[in-house]
């Protein structure tokens, strides 16, 4: 192949469609691990289509959300792909919130964002079932199956003449012995192997071992952060028409436990955020030695507990102790009860921590030094909101492939 992408989440796949759309004639693949395609971070997601609020004016984050917000909607629109902009509200509910909406309302404006702030009365007309002392109301915000987003990416890939490879796990990389200027792609099974020319690699939760493959730094590097939900009952679904979300903690990178509508009619609540013992580990109980003790050892990881030792330990207690997530989720709708709730899916965040423990917020590329390194490029940290901003992602990632690859 001319240009190999491995994994088939919804990042590699919007990378491989654009390439292929911008250069057809070029030969392309894309590898994945699994049996199909967004079994992971892409098939486990909230499935907000995020307006673009939070992220820091001028941040890569940003900038690809909000392109990647208005990419998103005529991309489903051509494809038919089902969405619903249900809204969301940002809710303040205690007075020392207060401030830090009315920063994100500021950054929302900066960003180019269509909010508006409301009152504990307007918050009603929006969410009649919500209390709350003000809120930003973001009606652009969606809801949409990025698992069937990332499906029909690759649909249009193979339909153009791409093709999808699953089953085969890349367990290395090496120069290729078959062509000038390559590389190998070494598959578990040693029955299988690729010559490409380029590689692109978008591998998620295992992004910052496959770049230490072919010779980048191990750092970033990558902690599993399992995040649970639970299911409002069939009964209780009209209490939440759109999205409703808490004032973030900014100390924190994820935006805390909110109410979700599914493209499906149910309500996802969720999800709170707890070290995985095993990346790709949904369960509880899910265990792996090798990824649980490379964490533990991981001096990132460690400082960053230490930092917030207390706030890990009341997550801790609100995955073992349903009653203390419902409570935080009480602030909102104060109706909302025990018995309204069934425990429902997870996810696995791969967030990109450096060795002061600091979180990785944005984008990273990286090809690392060696004799690989002018035929590679590892996206090493593409986290939420990257689902929505998939399509404008791949734009940059292409724009970057062109430049280093002289396409
Ligand atoms: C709980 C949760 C909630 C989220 N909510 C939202 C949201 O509401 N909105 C939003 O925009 N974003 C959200 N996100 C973020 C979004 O889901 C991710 O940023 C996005 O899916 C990342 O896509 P990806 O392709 O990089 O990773 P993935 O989907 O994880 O894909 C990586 C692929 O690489 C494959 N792979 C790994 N190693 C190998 C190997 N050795 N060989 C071959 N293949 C390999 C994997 O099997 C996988 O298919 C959420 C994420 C989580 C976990």
């Amino acid at each position: 192949y001319d240009v190999t992408i491995v994994g088939g989440g919804i990042v590699g796949l919007a990378t491989a469609r654009e390439l292929l759309l911008r250069h057809p004639g070029v030969k392309y693949a894309v590898v994945e691990k699994e049996n199909e395609v967004s079994l992971h971070q892409s098939g486990h997601n909230s499935g907000v289509i995020h307006a673009g609020i939070y992220y820091t004016p001028g941040s890569l984050k940003a900038k690809l959300c909000v392109e990647g917000l208005e990419l998103m909607y005529k991309y489903c629109d051509q494809q038919n792909i089902p969405y619903k902009k249900v809204g969301k509200l940002i809710v303040a509910v205690e007075e020392e919130e207060i401030p830090r909406l009315d920063n994100i309302y500021k950054r929302a404006l900066q960003n180019g964002c269509t909010v508006t702030m409301l009152d504990k009365h307007e918050i009603k007309d929006v969410e009649p079932h919500c209390k709350g002392l003000k809120a930003i109301h973001s009606p652009k915000t969606g809801i949409v199956d990025f698992a069937v987003v990332a499906r029909s990416y690759g649909k249009q890939f193979a339909e153009g003449g791409g093709t999808i490879r699953t089953n085969f796990e890349v367990s290395n990389f090496k120069k290729s012995s078959k062509l000038d200027s390559g590389v190998l792609i070494q598959g578990k099974d040693p029955n299988q192997q690729i010559h490409s020319k380029y590689v692109i690699v978008c591998g998620g939760l295992y992004a910052d071992r496959l770049a230490a493959k072919s010779g980048c730094e191990i750092l970033p590097k990558i902690v599993p952060f399992r995040g649970d939900y639970l299911v409002l009952k069939e009964s209780k679904r009209d209490l939440v028409r759109g999205n409703i979300y808490p004032v973030p903690d900014p100390r924190f990178p994820f935006l805390g436990v909110h109410y979700t509508p599914r493209m499906d009619g149910s309500v996802w609540l969720g999800p709170n955020a707890v070290l995985a013992f095993k990346r790709e580990g949904y369960k509880f109980f899910d265990f792996n030695f090798k990824d649980l003790s490379e964490a533990l050892l991981f001096s990132g990881l460690q400082k960053l507990v230490f930092r917030n030792f207390s706030a890990g330990v009341n997550e801790l207690y609100r995955v073992a102790n349903m009653n203390a997530q419902v409570k935080l989720l009480q602030r909102f709708i104060p109706e909302l009860k025990k018995e309204d709730v069934v425990k429902g899916p997870s996810g696995v965040r791969a967030q990109a921590l450096d060795d002061k423990g600091n979180l990785v917020d944005d984008f990273v590329f990286d090809s690392g030094k060696g004799e690989l390194s002018t035929n590679m490029l590892h996206v090493r940290n593409a986290p939420s909101p990257a689902a929505t901003s998939s399509l404008a992602i791949a734009k940059m990632i292409a724009d970057e492939v062109e430049t280093k690859y002289q396409f």
